[in-house]
């Protein structure tokens, strides 16, 4: 086991953090205050081929790997998760294209994504169907060469934005439903953008309802390996991504404690000579370097474009609580200081929170954890 990044990684890592420090992390405040799209961002990240980093060559990406884009991630996340957060989708949803679509597919999206022309989002929540993604209602029934789409989806992040949606539908229609992926361009009638939801964090990465009427879409947009089980499957990239962000910005609220209490002093000494403080650096410090390992493995590991479920599921889990419990420690230590909105850990907090929800919520990474260990319930 070697626990080294190559050189290219080193070098990845240090532009991305470069990036972030010097541009991102003095913007953030902005699309979180305004609850704005940070285009600016995105407009130079697509110009640096962020958007394309685990795309394959042949598409116009830079063909890099899952521990490659978990690196990024965290480094992007330290400063800004709103802007992040569009770094994740376009290179989660792309893989997803990658693995479970047609070559028409791939032809048609994948260089547009590399390049940000295209920006992807990923529809699977539903208002009775979270959690419990097999409820899901919404329809396409065939007609003809088309589909007929029929539901609503909602929580759908960045959908206000996207050019492209990658819709989990049921197809009715043949001897028996069947869930699977549809994709879905933006502007085809029948889609409508519903309710832009106010959420506590991710304001610049903006939420919204879809609204699907009589929406015909071609048959061929049919994800041709995208069935269902395969869909839930490649959710474990998007944990692992999600991950990684979350550490990212806990690893800010770290530094930022740990470089107040050396400042700040109380009691006639610094708060860092306290022992009790001095513990609590040191555990989160610990929670910071465990996530980050079981990030790295779930993102090493992985092996035919996706991480193992198990995997990424403890990764997520630890990951997610280790990032509330780390960012929720620095406001802390920073007293009244850390609760203000001019400081950026109540940001990150609000950021952090989202996590442990989004992309499947911690219960549900616990139950499949479970399952691997014990197997299935028996009812
Ligand atoms: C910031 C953010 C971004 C999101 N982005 C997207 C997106 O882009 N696309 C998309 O499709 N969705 C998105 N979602 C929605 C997200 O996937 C769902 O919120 C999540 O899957 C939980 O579903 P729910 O909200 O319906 O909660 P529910 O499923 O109703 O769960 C409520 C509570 O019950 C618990 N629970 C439910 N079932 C079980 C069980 N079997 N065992 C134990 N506990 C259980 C849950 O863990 C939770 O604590 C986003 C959510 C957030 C917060």
């Amino acid at each position: 086991m070697d626990f080294k990044l190559t050189q290219e990684q080193e070098l990845l890592r240090s532009e991305a953090q470069k990036l972030a420090r010097e541009v991102f992390k003095d913007r953030a405040a902005r699309w979180d205050r305004n609850a704005e799209v940070p285009w600016d961002n995105i407009h130079l990240l697509a110009q640096q081929g962020y958007f394309g980093l685990i795309i394959p060559e042949r598409y116009g990406g830079a063909g890099g790997s899952i521990m490659d884009l978990a690196l990024v991630l965290e480094e992007f996340g330290w400063a800004c998760v709103s802007t992040t957060m569009y770094v994740f989708s376009s290179n989660v949803h792309a893989n997803r294209i990658a693995q479970l679509g047609s070559d028409e597919h791939k032809a048609k999206y994948l260089s547009e994504i590399a390049a940000g022309r295209v920006l992807p989002c990923h529809a699977m929540s539903e208002p009775q169907a979270g959690s419990d993604a097999n409820r899901i209602r919404t329809s396409a029934v065939p007609d003809g060469d088309h589909y007929v789409v029929n539901g609503n989806k909602c929580w759908i992040s960045r959908g206000a934005v996207a050019h492209l949606y990658l819709v989990d539908v049921v197809f009715t229609g043949g001897d028996k439903a069947e869930k699977g992926l549809l994709l879905i361009e933006r502007g085809t009638p029948g889609l409508e953008i519903g309710k832009i939801e106010p959420m506590m964090g991710h304001r610049g990465s903006p939420s919204t309802e879809l609204v699907f009427r009589d929406c015909r879409v071609p048959a061929a947009n049919r994800m041709a390996h995208g069935d269902f089980q395969s869909s839930l499957m490649a959710m474990s990239l998007s944990r692992c991504c999600n991950a990684a962000i979350a550490l990212g910005a806990a690893q800010r609220a770290y530094d930022e404690a740990v470089e107040y209490v050396q400042q700040r002093e109380a009691f006639g000494k610094r708060l860092a000579d306290f022992q009790g403080l001095r513990w609590m650096i040191a555990d989160m410090a610990v929670k910071l370097d465990a996530a980050r390992l079981l990030i790295y493995r779930a993102a090493a590991n992985a092996t035919a474009g996706f991480p193992s479920e198990t995997e990424a599921a403890i990764a997520k889990t630890f990951a997610n609580e280790a990032a509330l419990s780390v960012v929720s420690d620095a406001m802390q230590l920073f007293g009244a200081s850390g609760y203000s909105a001019a400081c950026p850990l109540e940001r990150l907090y609000r950021d952090v929170r989202g996590f442990a929800i989004a992309g499947g919520t911690t219960q549900i990474q616990r139950n499949l954890i479970a399952r691997k260990v014990l197997g299935r319930r028996r009812y």
